[in-house]
């Protein structure tokens, strides 16, 4: 994709509906993702972490998630097409998974959150290959990603807000050949 760099982040140049067809695309051909969808909070964030902003560049892809970013680009006259959302983008790959028969792997959030999730989400995308459940509050990552590796998912969800599931994500995204993505607080709104 074109970029749009605003405060040092470069954005994609895209309307999700590409985005996501683009995302399916590579997790059909097996290549590695990761994806960030950055909200204005996390922008700032990463204006004062270096850290992070290095973990951004990192990123296969990041989204405009918010409009103050869409905001950013307009002043720049380099006008981004449109929001590209966390929770919309996990909606679309769940039901495109469902459809597809592909597998997903789910971690973070509170263990009753991911209590919830193991009712719903078989309910809710029928087809999709749930390989792993795993609430975001484990204190040593070996577990998780040992079951991970083992389990080798198509799309591997990260809901331990930021920075902490791009840090997660940076560390470990190399046992599988997938798309992982941070989803922020969207565990708890599936849940409901
Ligand atoms: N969370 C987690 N482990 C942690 C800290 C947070 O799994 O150590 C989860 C938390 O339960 C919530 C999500 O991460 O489901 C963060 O949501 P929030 O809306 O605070 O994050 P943001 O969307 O701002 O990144």
């Amino acid at each position: 994709f074109p970029t749009v760099t605003v405060l040092g982040i470069p954005f994609v140049k895209t309307t999700a509906a590409n985005f996501i067809a683009v995302l399916q695309q590579r997790i059909m051909q097996k290549q590695s993702t990761f994806v960030v969808t950055a909200n204005p909070e996390i922008v700032m964030y990463a204006h004062n972490h270096t850290d992070y902003h290095d973990l951004l560049q990192n990123a296969d892809f990041v989204t405009p998630d918010g409009i103050g970013i869409l905001d950013g680009a307009k002043i720049l006259k380099q006008p981004l097409p449109e929001r590209i959302t966390g929770f919309d983008t996990l909606q679309a790959l769940l039901k495109w998974g469902s459809d597809q028969h592909r597998s997903a792997y789910f971690v973070g959030a509170k263990p009753a959150v991911i209590d919830q999730l193991r009712t719903l989400l078989p309910q809710q995308y029928p087809g999709l290959n749930i390989v792993g459940l795993h609430d975001g509050y484990f204190q040593d990552d070996d577990e998780v990603v040992s079951d991970i590796q083992r389990t080798q998912p198509d799309m591997v969800f990260a809901a331990l807000g930021f920075p902490k599931q791009e840090q997660f994500i940076r560390a470990h995204r190399h046992v599988t050949k997938g798309l992982w993505m941070g989803v922020g607080g969207s565990f708890d709104v599936l849940a409901g």
